[in-house]
């Protein structure tokens, strides 16, 4: 009701000159359709098992033993992806990770997994699907989220005060069983049988599907990509990371296997938070039986995973999750395909099928402008654009405080409308026009949408910009949708006051 009220009162004070969304933009792409039915659960499970005979995939585990152990599971993700496509670019992401803490207890080679399908159009800009193909037993200690032993008998251990195993148990836990099913054989499948449907088409954007390594001693595989992609100004503009994506039913028997949970971040209209909404509204339109529960948090409490190594180095990033974990399996020899839901997993893995496909098809973001041109000529509305604020004095040093940056959108010549502008991210002749998205500041979800058709700028009359939120996204000719844009205006910078003495 109060979405419904807020619509109403955001009609009443619109303009609709220029229309609504035309019917098409909404429509359901037949091939990403087809897409996501050719994600097959046989395969899904037969990837599971796989994974799990190597008896464990810890990477401290043995590397050479060409059955047992990380080095041959690696191997076999290898020659597999190899197997899909003469399109798939596979290669190890080798890394030599020095010995620190108590879980490296050694020097040791880590090797992430990767399959690039190049895309057609847009080659230099990726979409990331991604999960972490190492297990990890912590033989007696406590196992991911609660107590350790019997789930229903054992206190709980507060997240902050579990003990981290000691070198020594470091160094026994790399050979015990860990057939990491669902942590993280799950997402691996995914990935997998993801590169596998999608390297049998054709995308604008590429696509690079990761398995890391290395994430149950700390992210260390996804930290080293994160970084050297940032490094190398490599253009992310998503990454969807697959992470606990095989239980539907939780220790304490709570059900849903009709819902996935998408974490991104706690900042108010940041690039991950965008691409969680877009991946629930693309999901929904997909898989309508499925609900996208998008979480903005950075991940469950106290817990980690592959997405965040991404968000430190600006890059839009996402972890997807089941609501119905299995603590007492995690980290345990009974993580087992017996003890988790492949169909739960391949309904997971569609979502990302949906959400890749959707935006390795579609245009980049717009880029929103940073400084708005001053509305010519300015008047003497109190809509003056905050180009035209004058610079605050300088300090009694002499030096200019840090001025508050502009924000991206303005009031407009009347001082009363909202002025939104923006710019094309490359060559615009896949655009067919732009999309402006406007919702109330308290509400998740874009709430309105307005196609302005292919201009770079328009105004919203009589609009405060004062109690809504604004974004613009670009709409392909194919009727595909961008990522959003949201206008952000950071926060007011803390005032130093000179007194005299
Ligand atoms: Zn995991």
């Amino acid at each position: 009701m109060k979405t419904l009220r807020t619509l109403v009162a955001l009609a009443a004070a619109m303009s609709f000159s220029a229309g609504f969304v035309p019917a098409e933009e909404k429509a359901v792409n037949p091939q990403i359709r087809k897409i996501v039915d050719e994600v097959s659960e046989a395969r899904i499970k037969s990837i599971i098992e796989k994974l799990v005979s190597f008896g464990t995939r810890n990477t401290m585990s043995n590397q050479d033993d060409p059955a047992r152990g990380i080095g041959a599971a690696r191997q076999w993700i290898f020659d597999e992806l190899k197997s899909y496509s003469p399109r798939l670019q596979v290669r190890f992401d080798k890394y030599r990770v020095k010995k620190q803490g108590q879980r490296i207890f050694k020097d040791v080679d880590l090797y992430n997994v990767i399959a690039v399908l190049p895309g057609a159009k847009m080659p230099e800009t990726q979409v990331l699907v991604s999960g972490h193909y190492d297990s990890l037993n912590l033989g007696n200690r406590p196992a991911g989220g609660a107590a350790a032993g019997p789930a229903t008998d054992a206190p709980p251990v507060p997240i902050g005060e579990r003990p981290q195993p000691t070198l020594e148990e470091s160094e026994k836990n790399a050979d015990l069983p860990a057939p990491g099913a669902c942590d993280d054989g799950s997402g691996t499948a995914a990935v997998m049988e993801l590169a596998r449907v999608m390297s049998q088409y054709e995308f604008d954007k590429t696509l690079v599907f990761v398995a890391f390594a290395g994430e149950e001693q700390g992210l260390i595989g996804s930290s080293l990509l994160a970084v050297k992609s940032h490094k190398e100004n490599q253009a992310i503009e998503a990454v969807l990371n697959n992470d606990i994506i095989g239980t539907d039913v939780s220790g304490n028997g709570r059900t849903g296997n009709t819902s996935v949970s998408v974490y991104s971040d706690e900042t108010a209209d940041s690039p991950s938070q965008q691409l969680a909404r877009y991946a629930r509204e693309i999901a929904e339109r997909y898989l309508p039986s499925l609900k996208v529960n998008t979480v903005f948090l950075g991940d469950r409490l106290g817990r980690g995973g592959d997405h965040t190594p991404f968000q430190w180095e600006g890059y839009a990033a996402v972890r997807l999750s089941t609501p119905n974990e299995i603590y007492a399996n995690q980290h345990r020899a009974t993580d087992t395909l017996e003890n988790m839901s492949v169909p739960y997993t391949t309904r997971v893995a569609r979502v990302n099928a949906a959400v890749a496909a959707s935006l390795a098809l579609a245009p980049k973001a717009p880029v929103v402008m940073r400084e708005p041109r001053p509305p010519a000529p300015a008047g003497a509305a109190p809509g003056a654009t905050p180009s035209t604020t004058p610079a605050p004095p300088p300090t009694a040093a002499g030096a200019v405080p840090p001025r508050r940056p502009s924000p991206t959108i303005s009031r407009g010549r009347s001082g009363y409308d909202a002025l939104l502008q923006w710019k094309p991210a490359g060559p615009d002749d896949n655009i067919k026009g732009y999309t402006i998205v406007i919702r109330a500041t308290t509400s998740p979800y874009w709430e309105q949408e307005i196609y302005v058709g292919k201009v770079t700028e328009y105004t919203l009359k009589d609009v405060s910009i004062d109690d809504a939120k604004f974004g613009v996204k670009a709409i392909g000719n194919d009727g595909s949708e961008s990522l959003v844009s949201a206008y952000v205006y950071p926060p007011r910078l803390k005032t130093e006051v000179l007194t005299v003495q």
